[in-house]
């Protein structure tokens, strides 16, 4: 029996996920990247819901267990670094959750987990997509769809999986503007790795500063210090040089306070630092003929929703799951719109819950005035006092379910 072909596009979370759970359910995978090789790096994301059962199930609790962030709480600090209330991180899925990894870390243990056959193609991209049904003039099936990549390299497949992340060029070039609803929440951050100093310890420090800015420092497990800026509002820094962008960012932080002076020097001779304007993406449909959209390309829910690592990682079983119920061999387009239909049905509930996040909450998050900021103390304080703490834990609760995981059907590869 012809073994089913899919190719899978962007080599991170989701794209890696799939590619794992495609091949153990029968089917021949080619992964493309865009990047000239692995993609290390990244920060802190972590592992919640029924991704844990997900990775449970690949057998990679130990792999990401062995590089954790060692970060063990989350607390709120003041100007002078005095912690001014603590989130709940007691549970698997707390402020910080028991699975914390770097983002590059998570995605290099499922690379090494792949099984046998996972073709890998580094340093490039999709550049035509052609997705055509019905028979060729010489009988021949043409039900399929090809792939043209940069370097002109043409491949038949019955599947095409678009995992590229929030920005995905083949996502675009594939489903009509009115599909996708790309939508700027007003929040711009900036990540950068910094020199660990003996103040920093093994807790998330987040600081808010009046003006919308925000400055947090997370632990890693290389004996670095992961930075972050976050602040309202966008200065079309997106894409410029880092000693512009760090230039325009001393402006925006002058006065701010705390570390913001240290992370500054720091992102100025860093050499990962990473600017984005944060994007949410919504899309009425996943799927277009023998194409499906997965991961951050699908519903990117950004850092301010949380879980978009767990649901990468949970998307990639979800679809070979649903993949799998049909049997084995090539699937038919009718297939596809089943299994499609399955996934998104399956799907839609979690994303569809993080990205409800209403919309005052940049306000909220990110106070303007000294009032704003008492007020948002306040709520602080509230919200992780005995009395609230379930409600706030609930806060952290994504990417979860009470419908459990689609089973996988299991056919020899
Ligand atoms: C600072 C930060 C904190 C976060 N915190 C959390 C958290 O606590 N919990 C959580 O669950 N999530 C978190 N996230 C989100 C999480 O990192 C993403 O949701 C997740 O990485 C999405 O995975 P993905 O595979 O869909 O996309 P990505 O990780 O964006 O990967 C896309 C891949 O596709 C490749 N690519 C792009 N374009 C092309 C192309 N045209 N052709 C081929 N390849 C292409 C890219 O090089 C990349 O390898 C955080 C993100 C950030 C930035």
């Amino acid at each position: 029996m012809t073994k089913p072909h899919a190719v899978i596009s962007g080599a991170s979370i989701a794209g890696l996920s799939a590619a794992w759970w495609l091949r153990h359910t029968g089917w021949d995978v080619t992964v493309i990247e865009r990047a000239p090789a692995f993609r290390d790096g990244g920060q802190n994301v972590d592992v919640r819901g029924v991704a844990r059962e997900v990775l449970d199930r690949m057998g990679l609790v130990p792999a990401i267990r062995a590089v954790n962030t060692t970060e063990t709480g989350t607390v709120l600090v003041d100007r002078d670094g005095r912690v001014r209330a603590e989130l709940p991180s007691d549970g698997p899925d707390g402020a910080t959750a028991e699975l914390e990894v770097l983002r590059g870390d998570f995605a290099r243990a499922v690379l090494d987990a792949l099984p046998a056959g996972v073709e890998l193609v580094y340093g490039e991209t999709i550049d035509e997509v052609q997705d055509t049904a019905g028979e060729a003039a010489d009988g021949a099936d043409a039900d399929r769809v090809t792939v043209t990549t940069g370097t002109g390299r043409v491949l038949h497949a019955d599947l095409l999986v678009i995992a590229e992340g929030v920005r995905s060029r083949t996502r675009d070039l594939v489903f009509p503007d009115d599909d996708v609803d790309a939508r700027d929440l007003g929040v711009t951050m900036v990540f950068g790795t910094i020199p660990r100093t003996p103040t920093d310890d093994d807790r998330w420090r987040w600081y808010n500063a009046v003006g919308g800015r925000q400055v947090h420092l997370r632990p890693d497990p290389y004996g670095t210090t992961r930075a972050i800026l976050a602040y309202a509002g966008g200065d079309g820094l997106t894409g410029v040089q880092r000693d512009e962008a760090v230039a325009a960012l001393r402006r925006r932080y002058a006065g701010a306070g705390w570390e913001s002076e240290r992370v500054l020097d720091g992102l100025a001779v860093s050499d990962d630092v990473y600017l984005d304007e944060l994007t949410q993406i919504r899309m009425r449909r996943w799927h277009r003929g023998r194409v499906v959209a997965i991961g951050d390309a699908a519903w990117c829910v950004t850092p301010m929703g949380g879980g978009g690592a767990s649901l990468a990682l949970t998307s990639g079983y979800v679809l070979a799951a649903t993949l799998s119920a049909r049997g084995p061999g090539r699937p038919s387009r009718r297939d596809l719109d089943a299994a499609f239909g399955a996934f998104d049905r399956w799907m839609r509930p979690l994303v569809d819950r993080i990205q409800g996040i209403p919309r005052g909450i940049v306000h909220f998050a990110y106070p303007q005035s000294r009032l704003g900021l008492a007020a948002r103390g306040v709520a602080d304080k509230v919200l992780t006092s005995a009395l609230f703490r379930p409600v706030a834990a609930k806060l952290t609760r994504v990417a979860d379910s009470d419908v459990p995981l689609p089973p996988i059907v299991a056919h020899a590869v």
